[in-house]
C-alpha cells in the first residue's frame, strides 16, 4: 500500500519537501464480524484545514482542536470516495461504493466501518460526492442558509469565491435572490465568477491596495452578509463595511493558517455599535441539514441551475502538489485527486 505522509511537522506554507510517498505491506485479516472494512481509494478530497493538523501542537492546543493532529510518517485521514475490497462489517460488501473518512493512500482499513457510508452515485460523477454533494456543498449550504440567515435582496460578500466552498456560497446566494460580490486571486477567476457563475460582481483582491475602500466601492450601501473563507485584513475590511445587524459567517481563515503573525483584528467598537454577529461554524455540526442540502442541490444540478466547478489532479503522488496549491491559489473550484480508475 502506498500512502502520503508528512516528514515532520509543518511550520508555515507547505512545500513538496515536507511530504513523502511511503510504502507499507498491508497486513490485514478480515474475519467475519470484525466490522473492519478495507477500501480502495478512488477520489480524495484536498482541504485547507489539514495544514492545521500538520503543525506541531502544544499540549493546550491539542484539546481545543476539532481535528486530530497528524504525526510524521502516519497515513493522513481524509474524506473521499472508494470501493470496498474486503469487509467484515455486515453493512458493507465487496465492490460497494463508499464515501467517508479514508486516507491519502491507495487503501485504507476503516476500523468498525467508522465514518463510512455506502454511496449511491445517483447518476452523478463520483467526484461530485467529494465536492458539491459532499462536505464542501454542505459547508456552503449550511453556512449560508443556517449561519447567515439571509433575506432576499440582501448584499452578500464572499472571499475565496472561486474556491470549493466560496463558489457554491455565491451560487446559492444568487439562486436565493441576493446581490453577490466575490473576491478571488486572479483575473481568470474573476471572469469565471461573473461570466459563468452569475455573480453580480467580482474583483481580484491582489490588485487592491486598500481593501476597506475597495469594499466601499463594491458595496456603496454596505454589506449585509460576509461569508469569510480567508480571515485577516479581508475580515477587518468587511466588518468596516458591514451594515447594522450584519452577519459574518467565519467558515475558515486560510490566509492565517500558514502565517502565525497574521490575525484578524476587526474594529470591535464597530461590531458593538452595528450589532454585527460574527459566527464561526463547522460543517460537521450541520448534519441535521444534510437531507435538505442534498435534495436541494441535486435538484439544482439536474435543472442546470447550479454548476459543479472541480479541479482534479491524477495519481496519489500528486496529492502534495495539489495540497500545496491550495495555499497559492492554484485551484479553481473543488480540489480533488483521482487516485485510480478502478
Ligand atoms: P478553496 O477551494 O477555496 O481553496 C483555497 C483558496 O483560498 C485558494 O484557491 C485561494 O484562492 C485562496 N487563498 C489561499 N491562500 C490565501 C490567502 N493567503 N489569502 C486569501 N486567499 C487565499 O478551499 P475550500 O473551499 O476547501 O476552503 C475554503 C475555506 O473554508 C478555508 O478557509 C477552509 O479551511 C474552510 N472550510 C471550513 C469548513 C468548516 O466546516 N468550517 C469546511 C470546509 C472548508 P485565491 O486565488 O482566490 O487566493
Amino acid at each position: 500500500n502506498k500512502y502520503i505522509a508528512i516528514r515532520s511537522h509543518i511550520d508555515g506554507a507547505p512545500q513538496e519537501s515536507d511530504f513523502e510517498l511511503k510504502t507499507e505491506a498491508l497486513s490485514v485479516s478480515i474475519e467475519p464480524g470484525c466490522n473492519d472494512v478495507v477500501v480502495k481509494t478512488l477520489y480524495v478530497s484536498i482541504d485547507p484545514y489539514q495544514i492545521n493538523r500538520m503543525k506541531k501542537f502544544s499540549s493546550s492546543q491539542k484539546t481545543s482542536t476539532f481535528a486530530v493532529a497528524i504525526n510524521p510518517g502516519q497515513a493522513i485521514d481524509a474524506f473521499g470516495v472508494g470501493r470496498v475490497v474486503a469487509s467484515g462489517h455486515p453493512g458493507f460488501e465487496k465492490d460497494d461504493l463508499v464515501a467517508g473518512v479514508i486516507s491519502w493512500g491507495e487503501y485504507s482499513i476503516v476500523r468498525g466501518g467508522n465514518m463510512l457510508n455506502k454511496l449511491d452515485s445517483m447518476g452523478f460523477p463520483l467526484s461530485y460526492h467529494v465536492g458539491i454533494l459532499g462536505f464542501s456543498g454542505l459547508t456552503a449550504y449550511g453556512g449560508f442558509f443556517h449561519i447567515c440567515n439571509p433575506k432576499k435582496g440582501e448584499k452578500v460578500f464572499v472571499s475565496a469565491a472561486s474556491g470549493s466552498v466560496g463558489n457554491l456560497v455565491g451560487q446559492y446566494a444568487k439562486l436565493f435572490g441576493c446581490y453577490v460580490v466575490g473576491c478571488a486571486g486572479s483575473q481568470k477567476k474573476v471572469e469565471l465568477l461573473k461570466e459563468k457563475l452569475g455573480f453580480d460582481d467580482a474583483f481580484n483582491y491582489k490588485e487592491e491596495t486598500d481593501l476597506k475602500s475597495t469594499l466601499k466601492r463594491y458595496f456603496p450601501e454596505g454589506i449585509d452578509i460576509y461569508f469569510d473563507n480567508v480571515g485577516a485584513e479581508m475580515l477587518e475590511a468587511a466588518v468596516a463595511n458591514m451594515n447594522t445587524y450584519g452577519r459574518v459567517a467565519v467558515c475558515g481563515v486560510i490566509s492565517e493558517y500558514t502565517d502565525t503573525k497574521k490575525r484578524a483584528a476587526p474594529d470591535m467598537i464597530d461590531v458593538v455599535y452595528k450589532r454585527i454577529k460574527i459566527h464561526g461554524f463547522l460543517a460537521g455540526d450541520l448534519m441535521n441539514l444534510y437531507a435538505d442540502f442534498l435534495s436541494t442541490t441535486i435538484d439544482y444540478l439536474r435543472t442546470g441551475k447550479i454548476q459543479a466547478i472541480e479541479d482534479i489532479s491524477h495519481g496519489l503522488e500528486n496529492v502534495p502538489s495539489a495540497f500545496i496549491g491550495l495555499f497559492c491559489g492554484d485551484n479553481v473550484g473543488k480540489k480533488i485527486v483521482k487516485v485510480t480508475d478502478d
